[in-house]
């Protein structure tokens, strides 16, 4: 008898889990993927596309293309998740499988900081990216400031390759006076999971460029060129590019898939919820590591997650292939401009702090991003 894999959300997670599952399982078992939006962003190169290295099409595919290869791909807003009955409810109608994959990300909530929305741009939305590198062609004032809004946040790189990229892209093409590039940062350090020594480094970094940085400082109001912080300080702005808050999705919540964490609790190793053959990957999850924080959210990790899932899925339907453990390694380049980027990875669940290492920006870290996000593009699509 066939049996039906419901995966929740067609993002990286989602992607990876179904492409495995529908390698991995004959053709009488059905993979089923729930996904609102019509196309897939992929997000790293948000990054280059704030400074107009690359159009939308260069890294943006439509999600419709999963069904060539034999999954089958329901387009609409998941509106309820019944984790005991392996049901949802999406676009009218009621689905239900024998595994459930929650692969749902995390929403953004700039309105929790008020005047946020108003006077910034959202860095992590692709109409925020494409607003970013507008404003920065038209951009006559001398500050700029990347804003953390929050200390945890996914890629949690990306602010600070931000900044550097769009200080490289000022210092390229503007004349006249010269702009000023600031980061406020939420977070005592730079990627603070990634230990002391990676935060040194990416300080030493924005150092050398001349982008002052301020850490721990947390944003409360903001309003017109101006910022106001938890300390009663304030500065000002001409342009405001910010990392939201994030939370976990309402359609989730509601699902009593979460705990006090705020986020879905899972097994670490195989990603199963409390709920038996309902698991979460990716953003949606939090992981406590032993250092005291959450396992960073990351396409890596949720990559790495969704083969595990997929892979155990496939086990206990044929029979056939390993146990599959997710181990905590995970990888991100780091953009840095000039056609450089540097190169962290390590182990993330080692104990009893993570193993990561930061290898200094190369033109050839930058290469293999490019590399990646084309080979990312071209074997997904
Ligand atoms: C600017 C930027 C740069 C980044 N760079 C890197 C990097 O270099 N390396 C790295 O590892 N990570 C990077 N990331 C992080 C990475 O993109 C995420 O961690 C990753 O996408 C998480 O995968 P996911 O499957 O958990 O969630 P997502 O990829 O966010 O997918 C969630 C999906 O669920 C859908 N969805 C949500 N709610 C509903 C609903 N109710 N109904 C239907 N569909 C729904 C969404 O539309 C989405 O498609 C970056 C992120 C940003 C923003």
């Amino acid at each position: 008898m066939g049996k039906t894999a419901l995966i929740l959300g067609a993002g990286v997670g989602g992607i990876v889990a179904a492409e495995t599952l529908r390698k991995l399982l004959p053709a009488e078992h059905r993979v089923i993927v729930v996904e609102r939006e019509p196309n897939h962003v992929f997000a790293p190169s948000l990054l280059w596309h704030i400074v107009g290295a690359n159009k939308r099409a260069d890294f943006t595919r439509p999600i419709s293309a999963l069904a060539a290869k034999g999954i089958e791909l329901v387009t609409g807003e998941i509106e309820h998740i019944d984790p005991e009955a392996l049901s949802v409810k999406a676009a009218g109608q009621v689905l239900r499988g024998d595994s459930l994959v929650i692969a749902l990300g995390a929403d953004y909530a700039p309105e929790a900081v008020p005047g946020l929305a108003k006077y910034g741009i959202n860095l992590y939305t692709l109409a925020g990216a494409e607003t970013i590198r507008a404003a920065l062609e038209s951009f006559r004032g001398n500050r700029i400031v990347v804003l953390t809004a929050a200390p945890a946040y996914k890629c949690p790189a990306a602010p600070y390759e931000a900044a550097m990229l769009v200080d490289a892209w000022c210092k390229k093409r503007r004349t006249g006076n010269a702009v000023e590039v600031a980061i406020y940062a939420a977070e005592p350090q730079p990627m603070p999971v990634a230990g002391p020594a990676v935060g040194g480094q990416l300080k030493m970094m924005l150092e050398r460029k001349g982008i002052a940085y301020f850490p721990s400082h947390q944003v409360t109001e903001v309003e017109a060129g101006r910022l106001h912080f938890s300390d009663g300080k304030s500065t000002g702005f001409g342009l405001l590019i910010y990392v939201p808050p994030h939370r976990v999705p309402a359609v989730v919540k509601e699902s009593g898939l979460t705990t006090e964490s705020g986020w879905v609790s899972v097994d670490r190793g195989t990603l199963e919820t409390k709920f038996p053959n309902v698991y979460a990957i990716g953003d949606v999850t939090a992981i406590p590591l032993k250092m005291g924080k959450p396992l960073p959210k990351a396409g890596v990790f949720a990559h790495g997650q969704a083969e595990v899932v997929a892979r155990n899925v496939a086990r206990a339907w044929t029979g056939k292939g390993e146990a599959a453990r997710f181990d905590g390694h995970g990888m991100c380049f780091v953009e840095v401009g000039g056609g450089m980027a540097g190169f962290g990875s390590g182990n993330f669940y080692a104990e009893p702090t993570p193993a990561v290492r930061l290898r200094m920006p190369s033109p050839l870290w930058h290469l293999g991003k490019i590399l990646y996000e084309k080979y990312w593009l071209w074997s997904r699509f």
